[in-house]
């Protein structure tokens, strides 16, 4: 197990379509240890997702694990460190709401996104069963985000005003300034 690094913008990888993870492929020592690196490599870097073309392998394969409690959305529901394989979103309800985005891939900014905030994803899980998961509100916006990855998509891509894509450090100081 170890940490791998993570490719940023730029790198033509984030900007592929990602290929299906076969269900032999799925269960290889390669792929265990795919898993492990990118469970290194997402607590390391303390991020909520991690697509497997992040560290360079352009496979439909991402994790996700938040730690839920009160934020500034609200009270976010934990999702525990879960594994999906090839998955699909289908939207429930278009009705979108905007969160400021950042992405281990593009570090130092943020961005204002908006996005459907009620989703279904279908994926096949680390043991290779058919599993599906409802979402909404913030986390409809985190899996929409990592599972861009693996359509080659990055949040900015969907920002509308330009004006609201920042550097980190700006952003974080006029929120202090906005209540401090
Ligand atoms: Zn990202």
């Amino acid at each position: 197990m170890s940490v791998q690094p993570i490719i940023r913008m730029g790198h033509p990888t984030l900007r592929q379509v990602a290929q299906p993870v076969s269900d032999a492929d799925r269960v290889s020592a390669d792929m265990q240890q795919l898993i492990a690196d990118m469970v290194d490599t997402l607590q390391a870097a303390g991020g909520i997702g991690l697509a497997a073309p992040q560290i360079n392998r352009s496979i439909q394969l991402a994790i996700i694990e938040v730690t839920g409690g009160p934020s500034r959305y609200g009270t976010i529901e934990p999702i525990p460190l879960t594994v999906f394989f090839n998955p699909v979103i289908t939207v429930l309800n278009s009705a979108e709401a905007g969160y400021w985005e950042g992405c281990l891939s593009i570090p130092g900014l943020r961005g204002f996104v908006c996005r459907p905030q009620h989703v279904r994803v279908d994926y096949t899980d680390v043991s290779g069963n058919k599993a599906t998961l409802e979402l909404q509100g913030f986390l409809a916006t985190v899996i929409q985000h990592e599972f861009d990855h693996l359509a080659g998509r990055l949040y900015v891509d969907h920002i509308q005003d330009m004006t609201q894509l920042v550097f980190e450090e700006e952003w974080l100081a006029q929120q202090a300034l906005i209540a401090p």
